[in-house]
């Protein structure tokens, strides 16, 4: 099926991918919270293209600002979810949440947050974290900084109004994004552009098995996983996925959490086997989305201005090769 080919294709892109990070990207003085395996890079789990993010060329030499994933010495992981809150799923997730005492991080999308303040305000009181998707879901990497300040702006209030405080994370959509933006958000800001390394293509609406089984054979120490809160195959997948992991010794925390959990050096690539940590508080979050900029129409137009879960799934995401849209600036499929 077609999807064997992507995956071929992802492949080389990977390994092109990996050899450029190695040749340019430079180890990274990690301050306290940043260090990162190769960024750029897609641990070889991640089926999807990652494109974008050419290894993480951000500063020179100053802080890692980009992550797909974090090199950590334990098995924790990030579960994000993007494009809500969902006046229906997202309530129904965080149930899920609740009932196992897992944390996860929520890229919101501003519009949507401005409309459901009491859920944003219960993503915040049951422990997990609020971070920043652009207030309607454009392709920032197409867009002039006044337009993508005012995107990010908008969003940032909503959030500190729900959590009473800013958030330090923002996940561009569709992953498209140029290093020179990336940079300018960090210095504007503050915020650290993450991306993920499992993608589960759960915009695709493949089923609630298959959104299931690509997490759980994917996910890695340190992983990132997208995932997205406005499609209700996800939600369906959830307490399988959630379960799973877990016995297979995973531990879940927010992307803050586990971006201060980073560790020097290179990401290990074996699945951790229920070694027994400690818990950091764990959180877990939201997760990123979809594809592409590039593809299949990139910028899409937030036609509407709540992206229910339809509107970004169309155009980003519904390509099917994740293939990168050279075109735009860095662009990740999906998110
Ligand atoms: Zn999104």
């Amino acid at each position: 099926m077609f999807r064997h080919r992507p995956l071929l294709l992802c492949g080389f892109t990977l390994i092109a991918f990996q050899i450029a990070a190695a040749q340019q990207a430079p180890p990274q003085p990690p301050p306290a919270t940043q260090q990162q395996p190769p960024a750029g890079v897609a641990p070889q789990a991640a089926e999807p293209p990652r494109v974008a993010q050419p290894a993480a060329p951000q500063t020179p030499a100053g802080p890692q600002v980009t992550f797909n994933s974090v090199y950590v010495d334990q098995p924790y992981i990030a579960m994000t979810f993007d494009d809500g809150p969902h006046a229906t799923l997202t309530p129904k997730l965080l149930d899920m949440l609740a009932a196992r005492k897992l944390k996860a991080t929520f890229f919101v999308i501003g519009q949507n947050a401005v409309e459901y303040p009491d859920i944003m305000k219960r993503i915040v009181r049951e422990g997990h974290e609020l971070a920043n998707h652009s207030w309607s879901h454009p392709n920032l990497g197409k867009m002039g900084d006044d337009g993508v300040r005012t995107q990010l702006q908008k969003t940032d209030e909503a959030i500190e109004a729900a959590a009473g405080k800013r958030t330090t994370l923002m996940r561009p959509p569709y992953g498209s994004i140029t290093p020179r933006q990336k940079q300018w958000m960090y210095e504007t800001f503050g915020y650290k552009t993450i991306i993920w390394d499992v993608d589960p293509f759960d915009w695709r609406r493949p089923g609630p098995g298959v959104i299931r089984d690509r997490i759980v054979n994917q996910t890695q120490p340190g992983s990132i996983i997208l995932a997205h809160d406005i499609h209700p195959g996800t939600i369906e997948a959830m307490p399988d996925t959630f379960d799973q992991l877990t016995a297979k010794g995973f531990k879940f925390a927010t992307v803050s959490e586990l971006l201060a959990m980073a560790k020097p050096g290179a990401r290990p690539t074996a699945t951790p086997k229920a070694t027994a940590t400690r818990a950091p508080g764990a959180a877990s979050d939201p997760q990123p989305a979809a594809t592409a900029a590039g593809t299949a129409r990139p910028a899409a137009s937030p036609a509407s201005g709540t992206r229910p879960p339809t509107a970004p799934a169309t155009a980003p995401r519904g390509n099917s090769s994740p293939a990168m849209p050279a075109s735009g600036p860095a662009a990740t499929p999906n998110g």
